[in-house]
């Protein structure tokens, strides 16, 4: 059977993430979190005093960030970021870097950065990839795209339950808030904003279960992969 790409666009918080990494165990494909690699930067942005103003600045820093992908050797093992050697899946993920990390995602250089890294791993396709210009910038060509929205507030309580596992404790305001923010400036950089590439197939999960949304996904890129085939 041909290998397809799997290009998972969307708002902040619409389970993008868990729902890419199960279609993707369903497919046999390789699954990236473009999030992660963007939180990773804003991570050692944050640590290592890197003014987003300064464009020397970001370069240099751009020249000392490795970001990698290993599985956890718990069972099952989960996708993990690393960034310079270290496990970073926790740090990532609080809300310290949810509030820097739309900022850091506007700059030019970083998204060239990351998107030659994104586009590498896509070379021989059978990969799901979520992301906001990964139907539109990162894998223009790819077969299936998926563009995700919710209501807010499920989306807040969706995130509040992941930060809650997380053992962060954030109001559902707090978050609300920082999801709109994060839209926001998302859809309105110049830079490869947000936006719902012509050819992805829309898919409100309000009210669809985890296992709804997924179902969805897979038949709609066995149906790709199939008609890929003849
Ligand atoms: O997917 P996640 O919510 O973890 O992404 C965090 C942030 O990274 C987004 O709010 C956005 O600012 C940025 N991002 C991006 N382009 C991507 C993926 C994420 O700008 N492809």
């Amino acid at each position: 059977m041909k290998k397809i790409i799997v290009a998972i666009d969307g708002f902040s918080g619409c389970g993008k993430s868990s729902t890419a990494k199960a279609v993707a165990k369903n497919l046999g494909y390789a699954y990236v979190d473009s999030g992660a690699m963007y939180r990773a930067v804003t991570l050692y942005f944050l640590d290592n005093y890197v003014s987003e103003g300064n464009p020397k600045a970001v370069t240099k820093a751009l020249g000392d960030i490795d970001i990698e992908f290993r599985l956890s050797a718990e069972q099952p093992p989960r996708n993990e970021t690393y960034l310079n050697g270290l496990n970073v899946e926790d740090d990532i993920r609080t809300m310290r870097v949810s509030q820097h990390v739309s900022e850091v995602s506007k700059l030019p250089e970083v998204r060239r950065f990351l998107v030659a890294q994104q586009q590498k791993m896509g070379k021989k396709k059978g990969i799901v990839m979520d992301g906001r210009d990964i139907g539109t910038v990162v894998f223009p060509q790819a077969e299936l795209k998926i563009f995700m929205r919710a209501e807010l507030m499920e989306r807040a309580q969706r995130r509040q339950a992941e930060l809650l596992a997380n053992e962060e404790v954030a109001t559902l305001d707090e978050i609300a808030a920082n999801l709109r923010d994060r839209d926001r400036i998302d859809s309105t950089r110049t830079e490869s904003p947000l936006r719902q590439a012509s050819d992805a197939v829309e898919l409100d999960t309000t009210y669809l279960t985890f296992e709804e949304q997924v179902d969805v996904i897979v038949r709609l890129a066995y149906s790709k992969i199939l008609q890929e085939d003849v």
